[in-house]
């Protein structure tokens, strides 16, 4: 039969790769719960319009990259590309912009982008990410940037440094957006086709493109953090002076913008250095605009999104190892197929018990067996036949030490135990 292959730009995850994603994972959900986060789960596809009016109709995810597809019944859906416009919109249908503020979620999800596929880029990736709505200040913009901070620190992410800018907010961006668009019309010929495109639609997407050429013309472009108004100046010092005294270094980045229409004030990156083009580990940004864009009341919005797949590379290059998983502690090796039931009857008992043990299921040779304990790197073996069972004792026996103990076999979970300590 001919083979079929996974789709291009996904993955097939498993041992020893999964014992990263679950440790991240299980890092990334207790971080979060630790600063108050609770986890929220939405559809993996939503209307199509959700996303045009809650990521931006002239961003690459909108324009390019959405995965579509039409109902039987004609509705057209996307699967999501990101988290954060779900999130709002269950927020909205939810009726949850009543409850007691902050309202603070978090989600690791699977999202879905049409791109070209490369090391930290792929079409179906894992986004952990956090919202935070109903404060407007720059606690809350310290907070959320803490919590990714933590999470990067806790796997041992050395060489990630936070970026942060300030992109203006709809009183002082119009002004910025002159000063810019006029700078790039005197730069036209050196930008790229798509930023002669984006410099009239989505100017700011210029300063983000990866075009060499573009690069160097965005080095000398006006900075947003030159024309801010003082309540946005205001915000970003307020925010420096959380950072500073919660040591927390950054660095002003004047080239972070972010991709999406709907930052405000605060955008910020961490950025691995060495894990090559696919650099950024986290983006995120305040969005005061977004829950009213989307229907709801007029309420501020802060979060991030972060790849896990850049984080599995960012810890390969740090040299960080997960946790060795645990190893069985005791492998019966039964001798017959009395022994075997009477084995099963054990390793039952014991994983009850949360001891991770483990007998032959396949008939295997006394000889065969003992390899397969050796190959599962079990702590303990014993041997189980007819005799033993007679008696009701056995001897358990120390791999590592080839130390023996009779123990009885209704007393092994006790011995583990013990020796657990
Ligand atoms: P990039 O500039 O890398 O395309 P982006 O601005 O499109 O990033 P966001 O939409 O802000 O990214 O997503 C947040 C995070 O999700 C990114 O920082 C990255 O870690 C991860 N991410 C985004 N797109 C992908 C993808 N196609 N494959 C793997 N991870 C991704
Ligand atoms: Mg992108």
């Amino acid at each position: 039969m001919e083979k079929i292959a996974k789709p291009r730009g996904t993955m097939d995850v498993m041992a020893p790769d999964v014992f990263a994603w679950n440790y991240i994972e299980k890092t990334v959900r207790e971080t979060a719960e630790r600063f108050g986060f609770t986890e929220i789960r939405t559809p993996m596809f939503e209307e199509i319009g959700l996303f045009k009016r809650g990521v931006g109709e002239t961003t690459d995810v909108v324009q390019k990259e959405m995965y579509t597809f039409t109902d039987k019944d004609g509705t057209v859906y996307a699967l999501r590309p990101e988290g954060t416009a779900s999130v709002v919109r269950a927020i909205i249908e939810n009726g949850k912009a009543a409850d007691t503020l902050p309202l603070k979620y978090f989600y690791l999800i699977n999202c879905f982008r049409y791109e070209k596929p490369e090391a930290g880029r792929s079409r179906e990736f894992v986004q952990f990410g956090c919202e935070m709505f109903g404060a407007p200040g720059a606690g809350a913009d310290f907070t959320v940037i803490s919590l990714a901070d933590s999470v990067i620190r806790k796997l041992g992410l050395s060489n990630v440094r936070l970026h942060i800018n300030s992109i203006g907010c709809p009183n002082c961006r119009p002004k910025y957006r002159e000063a810019l668009v006029n700078y790039l019309r005197a730069n036209r010929a050196e930008l790229c086709d798509t930023c002669l495109d984006r410099m009239e639609t989505n100017p700011l997407r210029v300063l983000d493109c990866k075009n060499d050429s573009c690069k160097k013309v965005a080095e000398g472009a006006p900075r947003t953090v030159d024309h801010l108004c003082d309540e946005c100046r205001a915000h970003l010092d307020e925010l420096k002076a959380y950072l500073d005294a919660c040591g927390i270094a950054y660095v002003i980045d004047p080239h972070i913008v972010r991709g999406l229409d709907y930052y405000t004030r605060t955008v910020f990156e961490f950025i691995a250095e060495g894990i090559g083009s696919q650099s950024t580990v986290c983006g995120g940004g305040r969005y005061d605009g977004l829950m009213e864009e989307l229907g709801g009341p007029k309420m501020a919005g802060i979060g991030f999104g972060m790849g896990i797949t850049r984080l599995i590379l960012a810890m390969k290059q740090n040299g960080v190892e997960p946790p060795a998983l645990a190893v069985p502690e005791l492998y019966i090796a039964a001798m017959g197929p009395q022994a075997a039931v009477r084995a099963a009857q054990i390793v039952k008992e014991l994983r009850e018990r949360g001891i991770n043990a483990d007998s032959d299921i396949m008939g295997r040779s006394l000889k065969a067996q003992m390899k397969y304990a050796d190959k599962i790197a079990a702590r303990f073996t014993l041997i189980l036949g007819d005799s033993e069972i007679e008696s009701g004792r056995a001897n358990i026996k120390e791999m590592a030490t080839s130390e023996q103990t009779e123990v009885a076999l209704d007393e092994i979970g006790a011995f583990l135990d013990a020796r657990r300590g």
